[in-house]
């Protein structure tokens, strides 16, 4: 029945049918019985015209109607009619459609009125209120709250306004009973959790008898949506660890322990030491690892990585490490060379600038098997790269990764190797939880000691001078420091003549021939880049003047400064994320937004949140607050995020409680097996099909 197209729907039709297409995309029957009401009115009582306040705002009152006149010429001509109670007399005023009124209403009948109440003259009035002979009002239609629901100028045109919608829908629930609408969540959790029926909650959430069931109601569809998005969630994530085959790491060797003990070059953090363990564990069962892994920015993710893929080693596996621009593959590439320089290891790099001659020994030398580790870009993943054993690929600072990039991947073995995927900075719970919770999950929540947190403020434009003194003073000292524009979206060549006209205004700070300035930005080739970007790491330039190419990675733990031009144009993750490119070493690191006289509230809110915390999870929760998940990078194309009703934003503990609740019920029964666990597979079976779930790795 719900599948049915909305044209067969009484009301409905061919033309009708079209616009609700086109206008709210609704084909089906469940669609309309989906497209819920944004608010209600309460019609259900009738009020004496005597309590009308200045504070009553919508009202309804029955009485008979009096007076009918048009007063005025022309264009200011209006309709007025007094409607009179046993408690006192309302008047009733109509600017438009005048004539249509006075046809239809008739003085000395009874009519309910509803409407916006107003004082003219001291006297309570509504204009252009709804009215109905009483005659006609059925005692039922006056028992429920009217919703009202979103709407669009074309469909009002068709007669289709935000309360027509609800004879629709009224019509559609009235061929509706509960065996179109079965529930799908066991017995005992609707009792424990005091939630509504299914059925009763589509019934509710449209036509509630009261306000409180009209809150029961969406609180039980909120929950469904959660806790049915949870469980297959968790689906994927079993099946995965039951069906997926796996290679297997299980030994600790020679190479992880003789470069643990020999060349660490310093004591693991308790979390990095965890993680490792959840790793180590995750890879000796069997089955594919599949393993995000949230660390603030400057956690030490890097060197998990390298441990992870000396296991990979000691087990006879090729390993890869992914980064997402030239830059940073570089980057890794060189730190990870110097850490294992001393260790049997092959390790290359390959990205889009690997010359041709280099790129055959590398392609022949992963196929051979004499390569072991490989790091790079995207270009690890493309086709004519053969590994002879790939056991581990990781993907460093995934949200610039697309889906379709880490699927390429598997293909690159026939037993489909482990994946660890590590977040530039952490993603919120709430999000975490349902984009990627079909992912194990690893959290490394502790920086590495002796860290002093970052100082960041806020300054005005008109500060720069000042601000640039300070940059001098911090590199008197000894440091380095980064100057950041924002890329504009729009157009790169702005861009580009925004951070030459800083560049140019950097050095007219700096004039001295003892301050060397760098730049990196989008426009120079990989080679330049990669000069430049050299002469800052190694510390033979003072100054890192850039668009945010830099973001994410780049680990110079000299630089004690970072300045964010036009602060205010870049997203808290963001922000979060330049601001870890100090503070990396042990000296004090200072970090300031600088932003025009003109910021608007949000711009604000961010800069307020980036001065007043240092906590990578705290500003990921903020960052969904402000912006909706939406929004969140990396997060768009996943398709999980569709909940109608629920929100990550407000609703985290229903979401706690359905994660919660989904677990323990397929600790129990993975199968969905136990007779009260059927409403759950029934209504998963019934939806087989329907929704694409093929998720990311
Ligand atoms: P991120 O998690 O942002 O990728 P990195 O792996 O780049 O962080 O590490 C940041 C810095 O911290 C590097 O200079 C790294 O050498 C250092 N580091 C990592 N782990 C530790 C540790 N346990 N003790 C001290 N320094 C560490
Ligand atoms: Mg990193």
């Amino acid at each position: 029945m719900l599948d049915s197209p909305i044209e067969y729907l009484k009301g409905v039709g061919p033309l009708r049918g079209d616009m609700l297409h086109k206008e709210l995309g609704i084909f089906t029957f469940r669609d309309l019985l989906e497209h819920f009401p944004h608010r209600h009115i309460d019609k259900t009582q009738v009020n004496l015209i005597r309590d009308i306040t200045y504070q009553t705002d919508y009202i309804q009152v029955a009485g008979t109607l009096l007076n009918m006149e048009t007063v005025g010429e022309s264009r200011a001509k209006r309709l007025t009619a007094q409607l009179k109670d046993t408690s006192g007399i309302i008047e009733l005023t109509w600017f438009q459609g005048i004539n249509w009124v006075q046809k239809m209403l008739q003085p000395g009948q009874q009519y309910l009125v509803y409407g916006k109440t107003g004082f003219f003259n001291g006297k309570p009035q509504i204009t252009h209120p709804e009215i109905e002979a009483l005659s006609e009002v059925s005692a039922e239609g006056r028992t429920f709250l009217e919703p009202i629901y979103p709407t669009t100028e074309k469909l009002k045109a068709r007669g289709l306004n935000a309360r027509q919608m609800g004879k629709l829908t009224s019509a559609l629930l009235a061929q509706l009973s509960e065996k179109d609408i079965p529930e799908n969540l066991p017995e005992y959790l609707l009792e424990q959790l005091q939630l509504t029926s299914r059925y009763r909650a589509y019934c509710d959430v449209h036509f509630p008898k009261t306000t409180d069931d009209y809150y029961k109601a969406v609180n039980r569809l909120k929950f469904e949506e959660f806790f049915i998005a949870q469980l297959r969630l968790n689906l994927v994530r079993l099946e995965r660890h039951r069906n997926s085959r796996g290679v297997i790491f299980e030994k600790v060797g020679n190479l992880f322990n003789s470069f643990y003990s020999n060349y660490l070059p310093f004591e693991l953090t308790g979390a990095q030491k965890r993680v490792i363990r959840e790793i180590r564990s995750d890879t000796a069962k069997g089955h594919q690892m599949n393993r995000l892994l949230q660390g603030d920015v400057g956690s030490g993710k890097t060197i998990v990585a390298l441990l992870c893929m000396l296991l990979a080693a000691d087990n006879g596996f090729q390993s890869c490490l992914m980064a997402p621009t030239e830059i940073l593959a570089q980057q890794h590439y060189a730190g990870l060379s110097a850490l294992l320089k001393d260790m049997p290891v092959q390790l290359r790099l390959l990205t889009g600038s690997t010359k041709t001659s280099e790129r055959k020994k590398i392609l022949q030398g992963l196929q051979e098997g004499e390569i072991t580790m490989l790091a790079g870009t995207h270009a690890v993943i493309e086709d004519k790269v053969n590994f002879k054993n790939l056991g581990l690929a990781i993907v460093d600072e995934q949200h610039r990764f697309g889906v379709a990039q880490r699927a390429a991947l598997w293909k690159k073995a026939e037993i489909p190797p482990h994946v660890l995927v590590m977040t530039a900075t952490p993603i919120p719970r709430t999000l975490a939880m349902t984009a990627y919770g079909d992912l194990d999950y690893s959290v490394m929540d502790e920086l590495p000691p002796g860290r002093q947190p970052i100082t960041t403020v806020h300054r005005y434009e008109t500060y720069r001078a000042k601000v640039m003194d300070f940059v001098r003073t911090e590199i008197e000292k000894g440091r380095q420091a980064y100057i950041i524009y924002p890329l504009i979206e729009e157009s790169e060549k702005l861009s580009y003549e925004d951070l030459m006209q800083g560049y140019e205004q950097v050095k007219s700070f700096f004039p001295e021939p003892k301050y060397y300035i760098s730049m990196v930005h989008g426009r120079m080739s990989a080679e330049q880049k990669d000069v430049n970007m050299k002469r800052f790491v190694e510390g033979d330039t003072h100054i890192m003047v850039s668009t945010t190419v830099i973001e994410v990675g780049v680990n110079v733990p000299n630089a004690s400064v970072m300045i964010i031009e036009s602060a205010e144009k870049f997203g808290l993750s963001q922000l979060h994320q330049l601001r870890g490119r100090v503070g990396r070493g042990s000296e004090k690191s200072f970090c300031i937004l600088l932003t025009g006289s003109k910021v608007s509230n949000e711009g604000k809110e961010r800069i307020k949140i980036m001065c007043a915390t240092n906590d990578g999870f705290k500003i990921a929760e903020k960052d969904l607050e402000l912006r909706g998940p939406g929004d969140i990078e990396g997060t768009r194309q996943s398709g999980v995020l569709n909940f109608k009703l629920a929100s990550l934003v407000n609703d985290k503990t229903l979401l706690e409680t359905a994660k919660h609740f989904a677990e323990k019920i397929l600790e129990q029964d993975e199968d969905l097996v136990q007779h009260q666990n059927q409403p759950i597979k029934n209504y998963l079976l019934s939806q087989k099909g329907k929704t694409v779930w093929s998720r990311i790795s």
